[in-house]
């Protein structure tokens, strides 16, 4: 039942320009200070998003920019392997680091047909390079990255990323996103993003940032700027098989970092029934409600 929190999501956009609220990013205190103040902002957090986001439909994850988790209501399983989750789209960026790696830091231009491209999008994307496919979550493209890539050599730069990566033997279409063959804990995947940011001096990596800046700015998670301002964050969704019982539709997944030049937040939202851009509604209403994109 996704409408619950939409609606919990528009209440709280009006709510949270009317009021000015917690302010809490802007207490969010300067490096020197973090060591004594971390906890205060975690337990400000965890009491804002739980009052203001209750839909059982909704699970998440804070973490600061050091991977430690600041706030999280992530319904955990007893056993570590069925912790683990397919994300959709949201293994993309690893997929084209592993490309960029195995192919000298040069990315195709790839025609997206749509539907007979196997895309989301029915009418196709046209022509896209590696930061636009990012932006657009351009299923075309990352399965003509799958297929030209050694899968062993991939293995190993998943690793770095504190990922194990999908089987050896699956297909090109579980290495782009689609189907549920690649999974890992939610904690993998947050932290796997945090290593991409900070390494964003590094060719590859800068080009994917610039593409989820896109995304938060007019690709599949524009919602997040529309509640936090323009190029307020990196961002990037995914559109996963429903792993709940009943199932629904789909599950929505996103991944924002906040604020985009040199982000000390990470949230991963996931919401049950609804697509990775209707999730980011959601993601970018929680970090409103945190104080972020106030000026
Ligand atoms: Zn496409």
């Amino acid at each position: 039942m996704p409408e619950p929190i939409q609606r919990t999501a528009a209440r709280f956009a009006a709510c949270a320009a009317l009021a000015g609220l917690l302010l809490l990013i802007a207490a969010w205190p300067a490096p020197a200070q973090q060591a004594t103040e971390p906890q205060l902002f975690s337990q400000s957090a965890t009491a804002t998003l739980e009052r203001n986001f209750p839909s059982p439909d909704l699970s998440y994850m804070l973490l600061d920019a050091s991977g430690n988790v600041l706030a999280e209501r992530w319904p955990t399983p007893p056993k570590i392997a069925q912790q683990a989750l397919s994300p959709g789209s949201l293994v993309k960026p690893f997929l084209a680091i592993a490309y960029g790696e195995q192919h000298g830091g040069r990315f195709p231009t790839v025609r997206c047909l749509g539907t007979e491209s196997r895309c989301w999008l029915p009418r196709g994307h046209g022509n896209l390079g590696l930061e636009e496919a990012i932006t657009q979550s351009c299923n075309a493209y990352f399965l003509e990255l799958a297929a030209g890539l050694d899968r062993q050599r991939a293995a190993q730069t998943f690793a770095r990323y504190g990922l194990a990566g999908p089987p050896i033997t699956s297909s090109a279409e579980s290495l782009a996103g689609l189907g549920s063959a690649w999974k890992e804990t939610p904690l993998a995947w947050a932290r796997a993003y945090l290593q991409l940011v900070n390494e964003q001096q590094s060719p590859t990596q800068s080009r994917i940032v610039k593409g989820m800046l896109g995304s938060a700015e007019h690709g599949t998670a524009r919602a997040v700027d529309a509640a936090l301002g323009r190029n307020a964050a990196l961002a990037k969704t995914g559109t996963a098989v429903c792993s709940h019982t009943p199932h629904g539709a789909a599950d929505g997944f996103t991944v924002v970092l906040y604020p985009a030049a040199q982000p000390r937040l990470l949230l991963m939202a996931r919401v049950h029934g609804v697509t990775g851009a209707e999730s980011a509604k959601v993601a970018g209403a929680m970090l409103r409600s945190l104080g972020a994109g106030e000026r």
